[in-house]
């Protein structure tokens, strides 16, 4: 009876997984979708906990209450525009869980390193069958990828390891070689389960370990997106694997959704970023083998420096503008002045536009998420297809703390690592305004040529402040 109740639990668990996922397709839904993976979530933990295999609670108890506490106080304390280096922790956490729970099953079937105790295994007491095997090995591999992957994620997040990429000669080569060398392992393990010798699944450990280091190394600071959103997928996956290897149907299911809609979005993500989805699995694609990222060095160049004033007066002469944000306007919390000027303009009969690049800011979606939060109406945001070709009929693009995703250098500079990248085409605009603290390079670490161009007018400083001052003249009636 118990049983059948903490089945239906899970079964209730995976639905409102599903109903998770669906809710978080559309910015409206987004917020129930959230409370419903929650919730399932709860239900999931709460019918593990009453499972008769669970013999103690004491440990149980001390780890959840030190996970929450740790879970609780990074997230009140993290900002908003930290969120992918959250994630990328959490992720490397989730990895190292799994790797360590395989590593846990792997122990209790076989006995690590049981060849060399002295007394011969009792019959039955370390036996394990071919599909487990199968499942923990992928569980450990992809675990401990995971885990490294997601901590060298981070520290280039962070600025704590160079975001530029790193790269040498027979780079690809080696990855795929360990890659492929590790599931020529794997294949034997599940092959002999019970003879394979216990230090082909620690060798197994220490390439995934390795390799998760070695596939984000030559991921250059403009890729990340998509390496974040294949660390998931992987983490999903090992959770899946996991599943097999416990015989749980919940981990099963949930491992799965993670897993494929972390891979789906990957693939969008490369599709997006015009990268080639198999350098990104196996690494060294930020830059072509034996080129070197380019240096922001070399002498000044002159550009356009204007005031407020001069940019509310090209704004309000215009009639159409095209606002493109970025990841400074995550930064300064602009979203809500943004509105205002974009209703102030539309008040004098201008026609306003947003453009939302995928991969603008810091995470999939991060625009649209703090539009939304601003009430900016979903209709007026374009995707970068959906925009493209406007630019060349607009009189006037406000570039909002955005950089690499405006990059025209990315169309022509076939040295620069965000080369094949699709931009907006926002030079072809009559005038740009282009909200920014400094002339410094946007997270790629690539110098912009649209700052010097002669269309282009650099208003310095905090994209909020000016925005407001920007709000004020247009209301104040600048001229036509
Ligand atoms: P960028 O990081 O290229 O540029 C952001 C710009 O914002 C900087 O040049 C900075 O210039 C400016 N800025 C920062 N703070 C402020 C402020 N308070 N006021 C005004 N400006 C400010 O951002 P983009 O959005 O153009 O591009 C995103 C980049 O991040 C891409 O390279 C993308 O690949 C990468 N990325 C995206 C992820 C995603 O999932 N979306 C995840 C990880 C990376 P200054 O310092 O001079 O003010």
């Amino acid at each position: 009876m118990q049983d059948t109740l903490i089945s239906l639990a899970y079964l209730v668990s995976s639905v409102l997984f599903i109903l998770c996922l669906r809710g978080l397709s559309s910015p409206e839904q987004g917020r129930r979708g959230v409370f419903l993976g929650e919730l399932g979530m709860l239900i999931a933990v709460l019918a593990t906990l009453v499972k008769k295999e669970v013999i103690s609670y004491e440990w149980i108890v001390a780890g959840l209450l030190l996970g929450s506490l740790i879970g609780t106080s990074i997230s009140l304390k993290i900002p908003m525009t930290k969120m992918p280096e959250r994630i990328a922790f959490s992720h490397a956490f989730g990895g190292l869980a799994t790797a360590l729970v395989g590593i846990t099953e792997y122990h209790k079937l076989r006995g690590l390193f049981s060849e060399l105790v002295v007394h011969a295994p009792v019959a039955g007491e370390h036996t394990i069958n071919r599909l487990t095997m199968g499942a923990l090995g992928f569980e450990v591999f992809l675990g401990s990828l995971t885990f490294t992957g997601s901590i060298m994620a981070f520290g280039k997040l962070q600025g704590v390891i160079t975001g530029a990429p790193v790269t040498w000669k027979g780079q690809n080569a080696m990855n795929i070689g360990a890659f492929f060398g590790t599931i020529a392992l794997l294949v034997y393990q599940v092959a002999f389960p019970e003879s394979a010798p216990t230090w082909m699944f620690v060798v197994m450990c220490a390439s995934g370990l390795t390799l998760g280091v070695l596939a984000v190394l030559p991921i250059g600071g403009a890729d990340m997106p998509v390496v974040i959103s294949l660390l998931n997928s992987y983490a999903g996956l090992a959770a899946c694997a996991t599943g097999f290897a416990l015989k749980s149907n919940v981990l099963i299911i949930s491992g799965a959704l993670d897993g494929s809609s972390g891979f789906l979005l990957s693939m969008m993500m490369s599709k997006a970023m015009n990268r080639s989805f198999a350098n990104v699995v196996f690494g060294a694609f930020g830059t072509a083998e034996g080129t070197a990222a380019p240096s922001a060095g070399g002498p000044a160049k002159s550009f356009n420096e204007a005031t407020i004033e001069d940019a509310a007066a090209v704004l309000t002469a215009s009639q159409t503008v095209i606002v493109v944000p970025g990841y400074g306007m995550a930064v300064s919390q602009a979203q809500h002045a943004v509105r205002d000027l974009a209703a102030a303009l539309e008040k004098r009969g201008t026609e306003v536009k947003y453009a939302i690049h995928p991969v603008a800011g810091r995470m999939p979606g991060h625009m649209n998420v703090l539009l939304a939060e601003a009430n900016v109406p979903y209709d007026s945001l374009y995707d970068l297809d959906m925009i493209n070709d406007d630019f060349a009929r607009t009189d006037a693009v406000l570039v909002v703390g955005a950089n690499d995703v405006v990059n025209p250098g990315a169309k022509t500079d076939t040295a620069s690592p965000i080369y094949g990248m699709p931009v907006f085409n926002v030079e072809q605009a009559r005038s740009v305004i282009v909200l920014k603290r400094s002339m410094n390079t946007g997270f790629s670490g690539v110098e912009n040529e649209l700052f010097f161009l002669s269309n282009t007018m650099m208003v310095l400083g905090d994209a909020k402040k000016t925005i407001l001052g920007l709000v004020n003249e247009v209301k104040g009636g600048g001229g036509h």
